[in-house]
């Protein structure tokens, strides 16, 4: 934890509480799932309590813990949540990752639970997922180092996994990205069910996926959906005024 400056930590802090409500309040995160962020010396990481509320998450239900899933600050009171061992043995073996969302998406997760189709990308930001959403096998919680090192290694380079019968994981460079990520991971799916109620969907070619992604603009697109959700969520009061100068994009720039 050498050389973390208290207030990066704490901005850091309320960047995840703030994700999390904010993910909640739109309907993707629900009374379980979390998302964690890694620290600025690549070697901790932030994850919330077990039984905090996703609706009002606060900082001080945040735990920073090393990729060994040890304890190094947070309530003595309370413990982290289960499968802490998703967020830790991705960022063990992915450096370009430092924000993951664990969740348990109704719709992605009919996909790990039905033969013969697979989740494909079908909407432009589905590029994201162009080189495949591997299906992980096994339907336990992913709650031991063991579990979470073969989870990482079915996701691979992929920046996403669903987890048989269960959920989802997904992976990005930042918590605005993380957010954004997750809001297009659920639309696409749900592209896909819709889809195939019509008649017989017609994914994103990988050339279609490879043109949008030469283009697109992720970090300018990762602001402005930060943005906007951050806007609903302080107009609903899900993020208290006083965090709004921490998470504004124009402070991160
Ligand atoms: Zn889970």
């Amino acid at each position: 934890m050498d050389g973390l400056s208290n207030s990066r930590v704490e901005t850091a802090k309320v960047e995840v509480a703030a994700c999390t409500r904010l993910l909640n309040h739109e309907g993707v995160l629900g009374y379980s799932g979390h998302v964690s962020q890694r620290l600025p010396d690549g070697e901790t990481l932030l994850i919330q309590a077990f039984d905090a509320s996703r609706n009002d998450l606060a900082p001080d239900d945040l735990y920073i813990i090393d990729l060994d899933g040890n304890v190094l600050d947070g309530n003595p009171n309370a413990r982290p949540v289960n499968e802490l061992e998703i967020h830790t043995e991705i960022m063990r073996v992915r450096p370009d990752i430092n924000a993951v969302l664990h969740w348990h998406p109704e719709i992605a997760t009919l996909f790990t639970m039905v033969e013969g189709v697979e989740l494909v990308p079908m909407k432009n930001h589905a590029y994201r997922w162009s080189s495949g959403i591997p299906v992980h096998p096994e339907s336990w919680h992913i709650d031991t180092q063991e579990r979470g090192r073969a989870m990482a290694e079915t996701m691979g380079e992929h920046n996403a996994v669903l987890l048989r019968a269960h959920g989802a994981v997904i992976g990005s460079e930042s918590i605005p990205a993380l957010m954004v990520d997750a809001v297009h991971f659920d639309e696409n799916a749900r592209a896909l069910y819709d889809a195939s109620r019509l008649g017989t969907p017609k994914p994103l070619s990988k050339l279609e996926s490879d043109e949008f992604a030469a283009n697109f603009k992720r970090t300018n697109h990762s602001v402005k959906l930060w943005r906007y959700y951050l806007s609903r969520g302080l107009e609903a009061a899900v993020i208290p005024d006083e965090w709004a100068e921490l998470l504004s994009p124009d402070e991160r720039a």
